[in-house]
């Protein structure tokens, strides 16, 4: 097949133009002809150096330092877009260890002082579960060594952070010793949410996923990397399915198969296993078919496939806990409601999914953003209320939140003060009906909550038409209404009618005798009233393959599989949310894949 007709043009300004010009690109010729998929080594549709899988924050830095360093490269992207969950991200990036940033700002880190952050047994929660504690040390002794070095790299290939000193505001597990995150400015990229670019007063001010991941396209296609998208990677070929070296990839093209040879390397940077039920139930059986919304979607998916693809020629997976701690955002309290995506990006909690997004027409509505959430209460499936509405959900480490802290003391443990307020649980307690998810999760409003919020509840700002929103004159009637796939039983309408009578009485004594709300502010009497989906959302993968310090993967006896590299989220062994920890370990993937031996 001719490269050429396969690559995507990804210049500036079609990146700017036409809602996400990048969305609009399709690869006509890639996949005609394809050979079927069996797992045959001697046929190939194309050919490269090194094949990365996923254009997000592991894949982009891994790509063009591979191209750079004198590889060809293919880049195979699942989505008729680029960018991932990075390209949605809030632009967020802690990477510290010595940054010219931190010290521009007077702020002393070094790779130890990381190192011994992110590996701290002694740290733990409000909650009570430990960041640090079960993260591997090859690996993030990689991460540390390699910090400052991405932030570096990113800054020269056209990242433009934002001239503040590192902060810390934003729940990463970041490390308590100094702070480290830097703000990727959105400039004039077209964000994903809406299609255009942030209004010109908030370009410099304004952290974006695509301040970061636009800046590394343009990087990838000044570097001549190709991207082809709408390939999801199907299989790896390996030798042979538990020997050799990793050959190559197949992808499926619109339902065709292409085979794509790895002459050096395949990356896999697929972002990571939350959006696989069956995958992710074997972390957590709680995490049922209702949590139908993953931070990120709909514009990407993390399907772990990467993990799945690489399982199937030996690869182990690692840092198993990681993924079920309490901490961070695995899971997340919505911030929108009556939407089935509501969870969108801390820098940017006044947008969401807006009629011009190349992917409005499968977010299906902007959502209700809470403002306070005193105008609501929260009931589960069967119309009970479970839990104080205002309290949020896992918290994180990061410059500060110890104190004071000593590195490793066992102070730093016994010094917390406890503090188990979050919802999650709650919202997630199954029934005694043998479904271990909790079920969906409502709020429950009236019109007078309407006024307060000035909210508009009708569409594109709810969605009725899918069932995440329903509306009635009496709250019987409106328990009645609640048809969709998750409530798996009729709420109970007198159920529903105590709960908003008794927490009416709760606002008219001051007290919430049930739980301990601080005084409840507002009743709920006037019609119509709302249920809104208000279901937590996954969110964060943080387990998946064995990597070792040079980002390759690992099989079940601790052997290296020549070829083969994974990092980000679908990588285990490091428990951090987020971008540092991706880009960081493309940046690593990127350096160590051009140095192995050709197939
Ligand atoms: C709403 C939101 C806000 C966030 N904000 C921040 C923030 O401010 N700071 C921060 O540090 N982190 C943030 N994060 C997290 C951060 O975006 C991710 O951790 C990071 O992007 C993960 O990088 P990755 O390369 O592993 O995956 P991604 O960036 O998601 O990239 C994976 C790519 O692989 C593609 N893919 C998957 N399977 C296949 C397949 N089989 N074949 C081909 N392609 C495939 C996907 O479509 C996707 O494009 C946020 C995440 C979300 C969802």
């Amino acid at each position: 097949m001719n490269e050429s007709k396969s690559r995507v043009s990804l210049t500036r300004r079609n990146l700017v133009a036409g809602s996400l010009g990048i969305s609009a690109l399709t690869l006509g010729a890639a996949g005609a002809g394809a050979a079927p998929a069996t797992a045959r080594a001697d046929h190939w549709d194309l050919e490269t150096d090194v094949v990365v899988i996923g254009t997000g924050a592991l894949g982009l830095p891994a790509a063009i330092i591979a191209k750079e360093a004198g590889a060809s490269v293919i880049m195979v992207e699942a989505e008729e877009h680029a960018g991932g969950h990075a390209m949605v991200s809030g632009g967020t990036i802690p990477l510290g260890g010595g940054t010219s940033a931190q010290k521009k700002y007077g702020i002393v880190d070094s790779p130890d002082l990381l190192f011994r952050d992110l590996t701290d047994w002694s740290v733990v929660e409000p909650n009570g579960f430990p960041d640090f504690r079960y993260n591997d040390r090859e690996i993030v002794r990689a991460f540390a060594d390699n910090a400052a070095k991405t932030y570096e790299w990113l800054a020269a290939h056209g990242v433009a952070f934002m001239d503040i000193a590192p902060g810390s505001f934003d729940g990463v597990s970041s490390g308590n010793s100094a702070p480290r995150s830097n703000y990727a400015a959105g400039l004039d990229w077209p964000v994903a949410y809406t299609g255009k670019p942030l209004e010109a007063r908030y370009q410099k001010v304004i952290a974006t996923g695509a301040g970061v991941v636009c800046p590394l396209l343009a990087a990838a296609e000044k570097a001549g990397v190709k991207i082809l998208l709408q390939h999801r990677m199907s299989s790896i070929i390996r030798e042979s399915p538990d020997a050799g070296r990793v050959l190559g990839i197949l992808a499926n093209n619109n339902g065709k198969t292409v085979r794509i040879r790895a002459r050096k390397a395949v990356i896999i940077g697929t972002g990571g296993s939350t959006g696989n039920i069956n995958f992710r139930r074997m972390f957590d059986p709680r995490l049922t078919e209702e949590y139908c919304a993953l931070g990120g979607m709909p514009w990407s998916n993390q399907d772990a496939s990467g993990e799945l693809a690489a399982m199937a020629i030996g690869a182990s997976l690692w840092g198993l806990y990681n993924q079920t701690g309490e901490f961070g955002s695995v899971l997340a309290k919505p911030q929108f409601i009556g939407c089935q995506y509501g969870y969108l990006p801390f820098s940017m909690q006044m947008i969401s999914w807006m009629p011009g997004s190349p992917v409005f027409a499968k977010a299906r509505a902007t959502g209700l953003r809470v403002a306070d959430w005193q105008d609501l209460i929260l009931v589960n499936m069967q119309g009970s209320r479970f839990y104080d509405e205002t309290q949020g959900g896992f918290t994180s480490n990061n410059f500060g939140s110890v104190k004071p802290y000593v590195q490793g003391s066992y102070l730093n443990a016994k010094n917390i003060e406890y503090d188990p307020s979050n919802f999650l649980n709650a919202a997630l307690a199954g029934f005694s009906d043998g479904h271990n998810g909790g079920g969906p999760i409502w709020a429950i409003f009236d019109a007078n909550a309407v006024a307060r919020e000035s909210w508009d509840p009708k569409p594109p700002s709810v969605d009725f038409k899918a069932g995440f929103c329903f509306s009635a004159n009496t709250l019987a009637e409106l328990a009645g209404a609640i048809k969709m796939p998750h409530q798996r039983i009729p709420m109970p309408a007198g159920k529903l009618e105590d709960s908003v009578k008794r927490y009416n009485s709760f606002v008219e004594s001051g007290v919430d005798s049930d739980f301990g709300k601080a005084k409840p502010l507002y009743k709920i009497e006037k019609a119509p009233f709302y249920a809104a989906w208000a279901t937590p959302n996954v969110h964060d993968t943080r387990a998946g393959l064995r990597i070792n310090a040079k980002c390759e993967v690992l099989d079940m006896s601790g052997a290296v599989i020549p070829g083969l590299y994974c990092g980000g989220e679908s990588a285990g062994g490091f428990s951090q949310h987020g971008l540092a920890r991706a880009t960081c370990q493309g940046y690593i993937a990127g350096n160590n894949c051009v140095a192995t031996k050709d197939a």
